[in-house]
């Protein structure tokens, strides 16, 4: 019957105030957030903080202690994984070696009551979706490891859900390989408009491919927003930390006005967008990219410490009176000597975040 070939309607996921505890740990505290239909969500933070019990949460493979969690509006807190309508991907890929690969992908369906014949269909047209059509009869063994992790995702869309979970599907692949799948699921998920929740503890793989990155620190959410966002505007030193490099430099506010704050840094005096600064003393987060440097005297003096050359950009270690800055700069220009003056100043408000003292 073509019915199970049917397309669905991607689906949101609601948390709404979820904990999850283990006896006297508490794994997640009162969660909120949103995934959207059709958005790639990341769950992104170190080891601990709670993203791989938030995911199982999704897929009913835990049950929250308490809280509500819906999908696509449907309140499913108390249903379990198999009516929940979600797959998982998960980071062993969990394959059946005695299996082939067909009837590794036609597995779900078979179970679920659908004829043979028409499991065997669904499975081909996923297996020919995802690039491994002409595989389907080795066995899990025979592949590479890329392969396998698509025989995975071939098995979790088979039944086309209406949430694709990923917990950490690249940490079984070498380097060069996980930017290759990385981009594959996120072309896939783009193109099927999934909604996908996706665990990883590597933030430049949670800014390739996500629409929005949830950041989580012991077992609560740091901050979520876009990849550019939280790269751009940290709300505080543990996530302008975790993504990416920054520099924590010194500041004090001179002034507030609206959205804007002038900051003074040193002999620099800065306007840069703030959400609640306050006054007094502030940390500002600068990224390496945001600041400057000029052979030409300017108002902040430094001294370049150490250059080294990475072919499209490079890094310096600069001595200077507000601390001792790590800079990039991008593009062929001549790499600035050690021991070389120069002056340092901020390329625009882009990358340099004010963070309140806690
Ligand atoms: P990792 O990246 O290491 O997988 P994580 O962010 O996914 O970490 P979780 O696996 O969600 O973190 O674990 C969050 C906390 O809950 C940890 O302190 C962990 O020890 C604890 N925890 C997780 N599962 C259980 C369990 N079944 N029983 C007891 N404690 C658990």
């Amino acid at each position: 019957s073509r019915s199970h070939l049917s397309k669905k309607q991607a689906a949101s996921v609601e948390f709404r105030n979820v904990t999850k505890r283990y006896g006297n740990v508490t794994a997640v505290d009162s969660v909120s957030f949103t995934i959207e239909p059709g958005q790639l969500v990341t769950l992104l933070g170190p080891s601990g903080c709670g993203k791989t019990t938030t995911l199982r949460m999704i897929a009913g493979l835990e049950m929250a202690s308490e809280g509500q969690i819906l999908i696509g509006g449907r309140d499913v807190t108390n249903l379990s994984a198999a009516d929940r309508d979600v797959s998982m991907v998960f980071q062993s890929y969990a394959l059946f070696p005695h299996m082939s690969v067909l009837e590794n992908v036609a597995y779900g369906p078979i179970v679920q009551g659908v004829p043979k014949k028409d499991a065997y269909e669904m499975a081909m047209e996923k297996l020919s979706l995802i690039g491994l059509k002409g595989l389907e009869k080795r066995a899990p063994s025979e592949l590479s490891g890329g392969q396998q992790q698509r025989v995975a995702v071939a098995r979790a869309l088979v039944l086309e859900p209406q949430v694709l979970l990923f917990d950490e599907p690249l940490s079984n692949l070498d380097a060069k390989l996980r930017r290759r799948v990385r981009e594959d699921i996120r072309e896939l998920q783009q193109s099927l408009n999934l909604t996908v929740a996706y665990v990883t503890h590597d933030q430049e793989e949670a800014l390739a491919v996500s629409d929005r990155i949830i950041v989580m620190s012991n077992a609560r959410i740091a901050q979520t927003g876009t990849p550019r966002e939280l790269y751009e505007e940290p709300a505080s030193l543990f996530v302008a930390d975790f993504i990416g490099d920054a520099n924590i430099i010194a500041g004090d506010i001179a002034s507030v006005s609206g959205a804007m704050a002038r900051v003074q840094v040193g002999p620099l005096s800065l306007d840069l967008p703030h959400r609640d600064a306050g006054s007094g003393a502030v940390k500002l987060a600068v990224r390496p990219d945001a600041i400057l440097l000029d052979e030409a005297a300017g108002t902040l003096a430094g001294t370049v410490r150490k250059a080294s050359y990475l072919g499209a950009q490079v890094e310096y270690e600069v001595e200077s009176p507000i601390g001792n800055l790590f800079v990039v700069q991008y593009g062929r220009k001549e790499p600035i000597a050690p021991g070389t003056p120069v002056s340092i100043s901020f390329a625009s408000q882009r990358g340099v975040a004010v963070i309140p003292e806690a």
